[in-house]
């Protein structure tokens, strides 16, 4: 597996998931020239493209996706909860309703190269999903935006070799930083976004020697890169992989 984190932060979200012969997307945030030309830079065609899927629709994970539709004609995958509650934004980010396909949560999507289970997280988006998946005989698993951590996403998450997990903020920042109240209360909030200290707390309990860490998605007032790695380095043992995903930086990695 081949993949990618074109970026991450509420600047945009996308990444890019390979085999070499087939190729998925979670989340599309960004632009399709930046899209088209990181997968080229990095040797993944976009014909082995087989389908889109959203985590949810805020405009960080959802701005690109009309236009990504259109360009390449692949199902643009969300929870059903998604497309019904959502249709203003599904309008305004001119997503195609015939490119929508919805799931149910609790069932697997079997596609050439991959096998997604998706999971519903806990956001002020309605029928916000996490994904796990496998290809290759690996398990994958990436969780974004939730404000608390689902039950099922435990054992998912220590099947997986690879997680990318949100850490957005450092509880000690947040609180003595410049958010106007509300929107400090709506971050910590149970539809909010998670904490360094939660994100690092689920990454060493499903974690085993040898899996590797993606933390992703870190706001840009509310922490720093340098924060969240000395608390990873302290709590997550070294014989796993930490990454910390610094706001609006690519990362590539490779597994099995
Ligand atoms: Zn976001
Ligand atoms: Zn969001």
């Amino acid at each position: 597996m081949h993949y990618l984190v074109i970026t991450t932060g509420s600047c945009g979200n996308c990444y890019i998931f390979s085999t070499g012969t087939d190729t998925i997307i979670i989340d599309d945030g960004v632009t399709y020239k930046k899209i088209t030309e990181k997968m080229a830079d990095h040797g993944i065609p976009i014909d082995t493209v087989r389908a889109l899927f959203l985590t949810h629709l805020h405009p960080d994970h959802s701005k690109g996706v009309g236009v990504l539709q259109r360009k390449l004609g692949i199902p643009v995958y969300m929870s059903e909860e998604a497309r019904e509650r959502n249709e203003s934004v599904i309008m305004r980010q001119k997503i195609e309703m015939d490119g929508i396909r919805t799931f149910a949560f609790g069932s697997d999507i079997v596609l050439p190269g991959f096998t997604v289970r998706p999971f519903p997280t806990s956001h002020d988006s309605d029928g916000a999903a996490g994904y796990a998946f496998s290809a290759e005989g690996l398990n994958y698993f990436l969780m974004t935006d939730t404000g608390l951590i689902p039950d099922e996403a435990w054992d998912l998450a220590s099947e997986a070799s690879v997680k990318f997990i949100e850490a957005n903020y450092d509880d000690e920042m947040l609180r003595s930083g410049p958010y106007p109240e509300f929107l400090k209360a709506r971050i910590y909030g149970s539809r909010g976004h998670l904490s360094n200290a939660e994100a690092v707390e689920f990454a060493r309990r499903t974690s085993h020697h040898g899996d590797s860490v993606y933390f992703v998605h870190l706001s840009a007032n509310n922490n720093t890169p340098e924060l969240l790695r000395n608390l990873a380095g302290r709590e997550i043992p070294s014989g796993i992989f930490c990454r910390v995903c610094e706001r609006g930086e690519m990362f590539e990695g490779f597994a099995g």
